[in-house]
């Protein structure tokens, strides 16, 4: 608290982002990033673009990435929006698009960002509590709202809607914007995409961080009817003009285009997610159903605090919440078959003592 600060900074509850070790050598599963490294031609992109061009200022409006996207999700260019990262094109959503009147609404067990952002933009939020399966019930947001967000599959639970639920909850808030946040909808959950020539108040958020192994170039892209679109561009016009920078423009434009290379590793960690759903079920966990490259579990009798300390002094780690009803869960991105193997022996050994 300063005497220099505004008042809402005070009042601030940052995210905190989970750990970048710096320690080598560690088996990191606990940022849900892609084991399997970013498209070689989207690599190679980067390689022919750092040269210098570098001096000039990147095209504000990414023309060639949002074409890109366009193409690939059968929209047009004018559909598109890309930022820095989906958590900057979320924070310029809840600025553009999610203050209204009524309050907005999002599930209590769900992407922490969300009530990080309300605070900042002092929106009214209320958290729908989640049902004792975990899971988000749709009947419960059938009440009076400016906005809704939902993450698809949820984080961090990984547990995902069906389009069906989406489209009755567009359809009963004709009035209300309604987000859908498919940071992990490539492995395999359904995308609210192909709703959105029929439904004006949809947005979805996508990004290259997961199924494209980009988390370190920062891209996201968000997807909707040009009212939507046109909102976002003009806060990002009053707070950066120029998000990406010409490397990630180039790289995510071709890392889009690689279709083959996209498609090879989500299947990859598909598979790896089942081997170690079994994995953990034989070790006694309960695994929640997961549509995302990570999955939420708890021990029938460890605390999850405890496993979660000892997986880290065994050079694994994963992730805890130390928050009401998920503090017993760990969620545990999914590695190569190697790492999750590491994993599965760590957890072998802490758990016979
Ligand atoms: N949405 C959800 C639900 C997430 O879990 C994350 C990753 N932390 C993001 C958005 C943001 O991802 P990024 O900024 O890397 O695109």
């Amino acid at each position: 608290m300063s005497r220099y600060w505004s008042p809402i900074v005070s009042k601030l509850r940052p995210y905190v982002a989970g750990e970048q070790p710096r320690i080598p050598g560690l088996v990191k599963l606990n940022t849900n990033e892609n084991p399997y490294g970013p498209s070689p031609k989207a690599l190679e992109a980067i390689q022919q673009a750092a040269d210098d061009r570098l001096r000039l200022y990147p095209d504000p409006a990414a023309t060639e990435l949002r074409e890109t996207i366009a193409a690939r999700f059968g929209l047009t260019a004018e559909e598109i929006f890309v930022g820095n990262g989906s958590d900057e094109v979320l924070a310029l959503t809840f600025q553009a698009l999610l203050k209204h009147k009524l309050p907005l609404l999002y599930p209590d067990v769900s992407y922490s960002f969300y009530p990080t952002y309300s605070l900042l933009y002092e929106i009214e939020a209320i958290e729908v509590p989640v049902d004792d399966q975990y899971r988000i019930r749709l009947a419960d947001y059938d009440r009076p709202c400016g906005a809704i967000i939902l993450p698809n599959p949820n984080a961090p639970t990984g547990t995902g809607l069906p389009l069906t639920g989406i489209e009755a909850l567009l359809a009963a808030h004709p009035d209300a914007v309604v987000v859908i946040d498919e940071a992990y909808v490539d492995f395999g959950g359904e995308s609210a995409v192909p709703l959105i020539s029929k439904h004006p108040n949809l947005l979805v958020v996508q990004t290259l961080s997961k199924s494209r192994s980009f988390a370190g170039l920062r891209v996201g892209f968000a997807l909707g009817q040009q009212d939507l679109i046109e909102a976002l561009v003009r806060v990002k016009d009053s707070f950066n003009s120029y998000p990406l920078d010409r490397l990630a423009q180039v790289a995510a434009t071709a890392a889009i285009k690689d279709e083959a290379w996209f498609e090879a590793c989500r299947r990859k960690i598909i598979a790896s997610r089942e081997n170690l759903v079994r994995d953990l079920e034989a070790l006694d966990f309960e695994v929640l159903p997961s549509q995302a490259n990570f999955v939420f579990a708890r021990h029938k009798s460890r605390s999850g605090a405890a496993l979660n300390a000892a997986l880290r002094e065994h050079g694994v780690l994963v992730r805890h919440f130390a928050k009401p009803r998920i503090s017993e869960f760990l969620r545990i991105s999914i590695g190569t078959d190697e790492e999750c193997a590491r994993l599965v022996s760590a957890l072998k050994e802490i758990l016979v003592v």
